[in-house]
C-alpha cells in the first residue's frame, strides 16, 4: 500500500515536499481475516447443536409431552449435543491459553519417552474400547528436549485420540521415538502411526487449521471438534518443534513431531537457569 502526504512547509507556499510512504499491511490484513473467520466459525459450530437443543426442548414440551418412548430417545440426543458444546468450548478455551503462550519460550528439560509411555498409559483403556490396541518402540536411551510437559502430553493425546478415532478396528496405533541429526544438529521424532483409511494428499497441507475436518462417513470422528491438529500446531510452534504428516490412502497415517534434542550438557546448563 502506498500513500503520498504533503509535508507542510512552514513559511507558506505550495508544498512542494512530498512524502512517499510505503506500508506492508497484508500480515496485518491476513490476521485480522483469520480472526474474523474464526470468530465466524466458532459461532456456527457452537449455534448448531444449541439450535438442535431448543428444537427438542420445543418437542418435548408439546407434542413428546406424554410420549415416554420419544423423551427417552430426545433427552440421548440433547444429552449428545450437550457435549459436544462442552467438548467444543473445552478445545476453544485450550486453543486459546496455548495461543496466548506461543511466544512463551519453553525451557525446561523433558523426557519424551516418559511422555509417550504415559499418553499410551492414559489412553490404553480408550483405545481397547474403541477395539483397538496401543504399542510403544521408545527404545531404551532418555531423549530430553526443551518442553512443557503439560502441552506435550496434550500434542500426544490429541494425536492418539485421532489414531484410534479414524483407526481400524482390531488394528493397532504405535508410539515411536527415534533419534538423529539434521543438519548436524541432534534431533528427536516423536510419531503416532495408524493403518486407518489416512489422508488424500490435496488436505494434508491444511489439516491443522482450525475447524478443517475432511468427512470420512466415521460415526467415532463425528465426536471431532476440529481443532485438535491445530492445537497441537501451536503448542509444536511453542517449541520450535515441527509436525510432519505422511498419509496413503486405505494404509494409514504417521503424525511426527521433530524436536532439537538436548544434549546432557544443555540438561544441566538448563537446569541452573
Ligand atoms: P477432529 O476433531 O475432526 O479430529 P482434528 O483437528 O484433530 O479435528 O483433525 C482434523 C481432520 O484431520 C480430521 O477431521 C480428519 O479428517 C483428519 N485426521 C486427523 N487425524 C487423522 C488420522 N489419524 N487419520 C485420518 N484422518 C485424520
Amino acid at each position: 500500500e502506498i500513500e503520498v502526504l504533503p509535508v507542510p512547509v512552514r513559511d507558506g507556499g505550495n508544498p512542494s515536499i512530498f512524502l512517499i510512504v510505503f506500508y506492508d499491511r497484508t500480515v496485518a490484513r491476513q490476521t485480522e481475516r483469520i480472526r474474523t473467520d474464526f470468530v465466524a466459525n466458532a459461532s456456527h459450530e457452537l449455534r448448531t447443536p444449541l439450535a438442535s437443543l431448543t428444537g427438542f426442548i420445543e418437542t418435548l414440551q408439546g407434542p413428546a409431552q406424554n410420549d415416554a418412548v420419544a423423551r427417552e430417545k430426545f433427552l440421548a440426543i440433547m444429552r449428545d449435543q450437550a457435549g459436544r458444546m462442552s467438548r467444543l468450548i473445552d478445545d476453544l478455551l485450550s486453543l486459546s491459553r496455548i495461543e496466548m503462550k506461543r511466544h512463551l519460550p519453553v525451557s525446561q528439560p523433558v523426557e519424551l519417552g516418559a511422555i509417550l509411555r504415559k499418553v499410551a498409559d492414559q489412553l490404553s483403556p480408550l483405545a481397547n474400547d474403541m477395539g483397538l490396541s496401543i504399542e510403544t518402540d521408545l527404545g531404551i536411551d532418555p531423549v530430553l528436549v526443551a518442553g512443557e510437559p503439560d502441552e506435550l502430553m496434550q500434542v500426544f493425546s490429541n494425536l492418539v485420540e485421532n489414531a484410534c478415532k479414524y483407526g481400524r478396528d482390531g488394528e493397532r496405533v504405535v508410539l515411536r521415538l527415534t533419534t538423529g541429526e539434521e543438519r548436524g544438529r541432534p534431533i528427536a521424532d516423536a510419531s503416532v502411526v495408524d493403518f486407518g483409511p489416512g489422508v488424500a494428499a490435496e488436505h494434508v497441507p491444511r489439516l491443522t487449521e482450525r475447524f478443517y475436518r475432511v468427512d470420512v462417513g466415521n460415526s467415532r470422528a463425528m465426536k471431532g471438534t476440529g481443532l485438535g491438529l491445530a492445537i497441537v500446531r501451536n503448542i509444536l510452534l511453542r517449541h520450535k518443534a515441527r509436525l510432519m504428516i505422511e498419509s496413503q490412502v486405505g494404509a494409514g497415517s504417521t503424525f511426527t513431531a521433530r524436536f532439537q534434542r538436548l544434549s546432557d550438557r544443555s540438561q544441566t546448563s538448563l537446569k541452573n537457569n
